[in-house]
């Protein structure tokens, strides 16, 4: 379905071929000689006819053909910039920064000026902005002050096939606006195969291929699983670097900055070791959180007699091209936002990436000349342990979360929004129930003030109203530590056989002080911190270090969110119970079950029967409060309610009207007093 035609019209724009590179020539010409060897240039003409002849057109191109870098110039040179913006969207804020940056120096001009970026904190543009870049998210928060866009003539939405949650969002409702606004242009760019796909939703739009320069790579295989990855991938680069000649770079692929330090210090020791004996090694990091003097610094050539590393984040599989790559080690791990249902949060796990991804990562050693991948896994594990494609990020969200954004950018009727993936019905009507009875939506669908709230945290909604109603209620502290322990799962604590009466005791000083298993995670994880996050103390009181410290690492992650929401996360009540138990109340009334007649426990919401874990802090109380709150059920043997703590039934009219009504708990008020005068005989 590939599409091409030659106006003549915009030929005569095009400049005069660049004379071949002279020492003579300034670093400017020396770019512009480089933008017309990229694989777009000689399409320029036929892309812009395309582009004038269609609304919507899908692009496809292998990474480094220049794709993000020239077509917004394209565009802006046959004069689109003189009807509005051109915008181009990226996944990544490094990308958005990155790219502009280039551009800017491609166009001469000051970053900020004409060429800027916009990404979430951080916007550098200005009125004379006429190409822009920016983050998926970015666009759509645009789209909330702004329905038609009317300040663009042009939307560039790059890398789709990364199909993040913001771009699968914004094609849905760029598929509307260009419905309406016959003057904008919609390019939809893409550097994998699956154009067809972009192609069908929008209408079976027009695709245009740009036919990559790709030389072959060859592939190898590990023949046993690496037990650890990255020391394996830096015996790899020593081993490429002392017995390849020095024609080519290497691109290793890590999952993050932690990794990619951790490989660069092992990397320079070793260097440092084989001394004169081997060429010089230039390491180059990439990483989101990197400063942007340094993310310039992989784009640098390579001095003669020497050889540059790039240790990179998957940002290097199609969303930055570095120049002379031949070597490529591609570790077979990412680090995906996933949402953990079990326990409510979204993050960024380590994960396999898929088959599509390894064959793109293979591709960035071929640009220039043949090359060589050396993937850490198997071939049996590529075969049959790799997805064939990465999941769209809107599979792996919480439904909860997808609503509440949906919401925030307007739309409505959430039953017929035309997903390019749409998700299950029943668990879109499911989140809107929850959501409606957690108050982050209105009885006419629409969000609240504390929806909109709500919506700023990758938590699933029942933990984001809990952060929120606990910023009244005055403490954000002991809710955070709460939250950061309950995300961990089991495990925290640990019970060796023949100490278990130690275990036990030191488990049971948590609990003193009521608020069940809720306060003991909250005393522990104060008490660890108190002790300065203490080895020793953990011995001591059986705790697990390796669990508790990613406890931490939630908790600064969650404090960050709340800095960012303008919620000062030190506030707190000193461990006081109530408050704290009020919050988690008003998050979890959900999750509530109240004693029955015969001494066993019934969940509100299904009237099912549950028990008390055996490894809740509750499990041995001699009396059994009426009503408890619980983080989750687990079935084993029976249906066991893990993380449990006593609520009272006031809360539950107090924080989920909606839910409780002043009724349902006088009733079990008579109930309570009903059981207890069994019990008594
Ligand atoms: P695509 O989007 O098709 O993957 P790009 O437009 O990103 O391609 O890249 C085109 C060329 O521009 C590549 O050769 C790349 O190396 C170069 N390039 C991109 N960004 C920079 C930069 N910041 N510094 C130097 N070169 C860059
Ligand atoms: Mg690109």
């Amino acid at each position: 379905a590939s599409r091409r035609r030659t106006s003549t019209k915009e030929k005569e724009e095009a400049k005069p071929e660049a004379p071949q590179s002279t020492p003579q020539e300034t670093e400017h010409q020396k770019i512009l000689a480089g933008r017309k060897r990229l694989p777009v240039y000689p399409y320029r003409e036929e892309l812009l006819a395309a582009v004038k002849d269609h609304r919507v057109l899908i692009l496809v191109g292998e990474t480094g053909s220049g794709k993000t870098t020239q077509i917004p110039q394209f565009l802006h040179e046959v004069g689109y910039s003189k009807l509005g913006k051109i915008g181009c969207t990226q996944p990544r804020r490094v990308a958005a920064m990155s790219v502009a940056a280039r551009v800017a120096q491609e166009m001469n001009v000051t970053l900020g000026h004409e060429v800027g970026y916009a990404i979430r904190f951080e916007t550098c543009t200005s009125p004379k902005t006429i190409i822009q870049y920016m983050t998926d998210g970015m666009l759509l928060r645009e789209i909330l002050t702004e329905p038609d866009l009317s300040g663009y003539s042009c939307i560039v939405i790059d890398e789709a096939h990364e199909r993040t949650l913001s771009t699968d969002i914004l094609l849905t409702l760029l598929k509307d606006i260009v419905r309406y606004r016959s003057d904008l242009k919609l390019i939809v760019s893409s550097a994998t195969l699956d154009a067809e796909k972009f192609s069908t939703f929008f209408d079976n739009a027009s695709i245009f291929m740009i036919p990559g320069r790709m030389f072959p790579v060859d592939i190898y295989y590990t023949k046993a699983p690496e037990s650890d990855y990255v020391d394996a991938s830096v015996v790899t680069v020593l081993q490429i670097h002392v017995s390849q000649p020095l024609d080519g770079d290497v691109l290793v692929f890590l999952t993050g900055q932690e990794e990619i330090e951790a490989a660069g210090e092992i990397l320079t020791m070793r260097t440092r070791n084989l001394g004169s004996r081997i060429p010089e090694l230039i390491i180059c990091p990439i990483y989101a959180n990197l400063p942007s003097e340094q993310q310039a610094k992989i784009f640098e050539k390579t001095p003669k007699g020497s050889r540059k590393v790039v240790l990179a984040t998957n940002i290097a599989e199609t969303s930055l091209t570095i120049d002379g790559i031949k070597y490529v080690i591609d570790t077979g791990f990412q680090k995906q936002k996933s949402f953990n249902a079990k326990y409510g949060m979204e993050s960024l796990i380590v994960t396999p990436i898929s088959q599509a991804a390894a064959n793109q990562r293979a591709g960035r050693g071929g640009r220039t000349q043949p090359g060589k991948c050396f993937r850490l896994f198997t071939a049996w594990s590529f075969q049959n342990e790799l997805e064939p494609n990465t999941i769209p990020e809107i599979a792996r969200t919480n439904m909860g979360n997808v609503v509440l954004l949906l919401k925030s950018l307007g739309v409505n009727n959430l039953l017929h929004f035309d997903f390019m993936d749409r998700p299950p019905s029943d668990s879109l009507i499911r989140a809107l129930e929850q959501l409606y009875a957690l108050g982050a939506l209105n009885d006419r669908g629409d969000l609240t003030k504390l929806g909109r709230r709500m919506a700023e945290f990758p938590l699933d909604p029942m933990l984001s109203k809990t952060v929120i109603v606990s910023e009244k209620l005055k403490c954000m502290s002991e809710i955070l530590s709460m939250v950061a322990m309950l995300s961990l799962g089991a495990g925290v604590f640990y019970r060796p056989k023949d100490k278990a009466l130690l275990a036990d005791t030191a488990r049971m000083n948590f609990a003193r002080g009521g608020g069940g298993d809720h306060m003991s995670l909250y005393r522990c994880y104060h008490d660890w911190a108190q002790s300065n996050y203490s080895s020793i103390w953990c011995m001591e009181n059986f705790v697990q270090l390796r669990t508790i410290r990613k406890a931490r690492d939630i908790r600064e992650q969650l404090e960050g969110l709340c800095e960012r929401v303008e919620i000062d996360p030190a506030v707190s009540v000193d461990g006081e119970v109530e408050p704290p138990m009020k919050a988690i109340t008003a998050g979890f009334f959900y999750n509530v079950a109240r004693l029955g007649r015969s001494g066993e426990y019934q969940t509100v919401k299904q009237h099912k029967t549950v028990y008390i874990h055996p490894s809740s802090v509750m499990a041995k109380d001699e009396k059994p409060p009426t009503w408890v709150v619980y983080f989750e059920l687990a079935f084993t043997t029976k249906e066991f309610m893990r993380q449990v703590a006593p609520i009272e039934p006031e809360w539950l009219v107090e924080f989920a009207p909606h839910y409780f009504q002043e009724i349902d708990v006088a009733e079990t008020n008579k109930k309570k007093k009903y059981g207890k005068a069994r019990s008594k005989r």
